[in-house]
């Protein structure tokens, strides 16, 4: 059978099987091939049960003794048995999985893996199977792979399918790696290591078999993505621009502080990529803090030099809003229309800005999806700065560039991105990194608080007021819009006013009229306020040197770029600044980030932290940005960007210098490669076309 066969007319797969199937990602019989294990049943290493520790994960193998159910009060059932093998007996328990007292009688032969419990609640011991399997005569596999399931879908069956399409066209697998590759990264033959993946001798023949997988899916993965970036630059012409020129230079000598080396060597990244034709697709990273925003300005105010126009798009209009208040203060004393435009504001304004944009007047655009409506229509776009841009998909993106002919594009992010998201995800931008901080900013103390020591903070928060500094106290919020909430942080606000009646006590929040806010924001820069009580509002882009305690209560329900960003709203003076987490963390997660939080003050640092706690596609918020295939995160099945990120180095350096070598892999021992290449991303890379 042809390895793209459709898996239903493998025998023993009918139509049903064939959707469940789809539904993991298997089409073909290829797909099921690579279809691998999850884990492995070592029966070489089945542990006798007197010898088990609490705590301890271990393989056991015996005879079922008894087995019965019971219901909790919450309604669940627990089926609980007794298994013993030659060396002794052992309590077993599982919850939720009441057909087991049809599929284990007593005297079933059975290997379980699990975990030995002590549960502090009954005073028990008890083992706790993640995975059963009734001993089978016919099965004497010394290790067993264990496939991911899901509803519908049953281990015995996906052995038995896969080692048949295994049978049926393995041999038919053709390695698309060329020779040279092979022996420089010593990677094994690619059909020995499906086979061995599947099915190896010995649990250590995996590791081996599995680098091989794990090489080709980043390998293939990075050629397509830098085939990508190759075509986007040489195919359409875009705009050389001219660097320098008088407004350029009159924002730089009108700035009260010397740019940082790292904003210099961005800058001229920056500039390089924009006097050169093919149009920029740069990303712009930097910890909260850095100076990212008058990188961002310089570029614009070279479009604008030069004639053009720039859009500046933010995920929400609270960004959007905050941009450009920020870009406006940067800009005063030049003359630089800056104009906003959001879903919100009345008709009359936004037709206004509409017509301006149309005209093709140089001008700066700041705005959320409203820039990309069909009503807006730039004569002249010559640069689009994209804010938060894993917030936007692909589409959305597409979208802004088309109102342009080819203009040059700046991605910005608040807080820095994972090096492994950055090689893939992003693996087609260049990448501009700010690594250090501007001068004179003293590193920011964190610590955690708990309830208790609440009046020992305020005594401390009085202290520093006294000696002229400013507080904010956020509350979160989980939607800007929630009542619940909004009402709880009032109360807070009135109960601190109290506290404080010594003090000037001010609230700012997310539902506050535009020309509130603003009041409120300006009394706090002016010192009017002591403490500003407040909602996630400030936690991008406020700027206040003389705020130099950030508490933030709650903490455990803040993500933990939030509450870095939120951080990075104090530490911007030459005084010592405090952060205080006043959290109760209950979950797992919760705990983690807050002790990210207390470990480092670095963004890169926190941002590693954070993929691990959240995984990728979360981070990314893949739904949008159209990274996630059917049943798995950039088609990558075997390999995993966070726990092998040497790998995805390594053989993000195998594929730039291949790429260096023969750009489209043209060369005939690359040609199977590159017909792999293509069928794997060809579509989703916007790749099919190149030659
Ligand atoms: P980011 O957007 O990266 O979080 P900002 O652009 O808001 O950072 O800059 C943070 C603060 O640092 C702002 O007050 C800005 O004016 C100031 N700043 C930026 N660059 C410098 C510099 N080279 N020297 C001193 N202050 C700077
Ligand atoms: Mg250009």
């Amino acid at each position: 059978m042809p390895l793209d066969t459709e898996v239903r007319y493998l025998k023993g797969v009918g139509p049903k099987l064939a959707k469940t199937l789809s539904r993991v990602g298997v089409f073909t019989l290829k797909d099921l091939i690579y279809y691998f294990p999850r884990e492995y049943e070592d029966r070489n290493d089945v542990r006798p049960i007197s010898s088990l520790k609490p705590g301890e994960e271990a393989l056991l193998q015996g005879e079922v003794v008894s087995l019965t159910k019971q219901k909790t009060k919450r309604n669940f059932v627990i089926i609980k048995g007794v298994i013993k093998d030659a060396s002794g007996s052992i309590k077993v328990i599982w919850f939720n999985q009441p057909f087991l007292l049809n599929v284990l009688k007593k005297g079933t032969e059975l290997f379980l893996k699990g975990k030995l419990d002590y549960n502090s609640y009954s005073g028990e011991t008890l083992f706790v199977p993640r995975y059963y399997e009734i001993k089978d005569a016919k099965d004497p596999l010394p290790v067993v792979p264990i496939y991911p399931l899901t509803e519908g879908l049953f281990q015995k069956k996906m052995r038995s399918i896969i080692q048949l399409a295994l049978k049926e066209c393995l041999y038919k697998i053709e390695d698309p790696l060329p020779q040279s590759i092979k022996d420089n990264y010593k990677l094994a033959s690619l059909k020995s290591s499906i086979a061995k993946l599947h099915y190896p001798k010995a649990v250590k023949e995996v590791e081996p078999a599995k680098k091989r997988l794990v090489f080709d899916e980043f390998f293939l993965f990075h050629i397509g993505i830098l085939m990508r970036k190759k075509a986007l630059k040489e195919n359409l012409p875009g705009i050389a621009f001219q660097a320098g020129g008088e407004i350029v230079e009159k924002f730089i000598g009108s700035l009260p502080f010397t740019l940082t080396n790292s904003q210099k060597k961005v800058i001229s990244e920056i500039e390089a990529d924009m006097v050169e034709a093919p149009a920029m697709n740069r990303l712009l990273q930097g910890d909260v803090g850095s100076g990212k925003t008058i990188v961002a300005v310089y570029a614009m105010l070279t479009a604008i030099q030069n004639g053009y126009q720039v859009a500046i798009m933010a995920p929400t209009e609270i960004l959007a809003n905050q941009h450009y208040y920020k870009i406006q203060e940067f800009l005063e004393g030049l003359d630089v229309p800056v104009r906003i435009l959001t879903g919100s504001g009345d008709a009359k304004a936004r037709q206004k800005v509409h017509k301006e944009i149309s005209t093709g007047k140089p001008l700066i655009v700041v705005g959320t999806h409203a820039l990309i409506e069909e009503k807006v229509k730039f004569e002249k776009l010559g640069l689009i700065v994209v804010d938060e841009q894993h917030r936007f998909g692909v589409l959305q993106r597409g979208k802004l560039k088309s109102k342009g002919k080819n203009p040059d594009v700046l991605f910005m992010t608040a807080t820095p991105i994972p090096r492994s998201l950055a090689l893939t995800a992003y693996g087609d931008l260049d990448s501009s990194v700010i690594t250090e901080m501007p001068p004179g900013r003293t590193e920011t103390i964190t610590r955690f608080v708990d309830e208790k020591e609440q009046g020992a903070m305020y005594g401390f928060i009085r202290k520093e007021i006294d000696a002229g500094r400013q507080v904010y106290i956020v509350y979160p919020l989980v939607e800007e819009s929630a009542k619940i909430d909004l009402k709880a942080v009032k109360t807070e606000h009135l109960k601190l006013k109290k506290t404080f009646n010594e003090l000037e006590v001010g609230l700012i929040h997310g539902r506050m009229k535009g020309e509130e806010k603003n009041a409120v924001m300006k009394r706090f820069k002016a010192g009017e306020i002591d403490i500003l009580v407040s909602t996630t509002v400030i936690e991008v882009g406020i700027d206040i040197p003389n705020a130099t305690i950030m508490v933030i209560e709650h903490a455990e329900r803040f993500g933990l770029s939030q509450l870095h960003q939120l951080r990075g709203r104090i530490g911007r003076g030459s005084e010592r600044s405090y952060c205080f987490l006043v959290a109760n963390p209950k979950s797992e997660a919760a705990r983690s980030r807050v002790k990210a939080m207390l470990d480092s003050n670095d963004g890169f640092y926190i941002a590693e932290v954070d993929l691990k706690i959240r995984g990728p596609g979360e981070l990314l918020g893949i739904r949008q940005s159209g990274l996630s295939f059917p049943g798995c995160l950039l088609n990558f099945r075997v390999a995993d960007i966070i726990h092998e990120e040497e790998m995805l180095g390594t053989t993000r350096s195998a594929a730039v210098q291949l790429v260096a070598e023969d750009p489209f892999l043209n060369k005939a021992e690359n040609k199977p490669l590159k017909q792999e290449i293509l069928s794997k991303y060809g579509e989703f890379l916007e790749i099919g076309a190149l030659n």
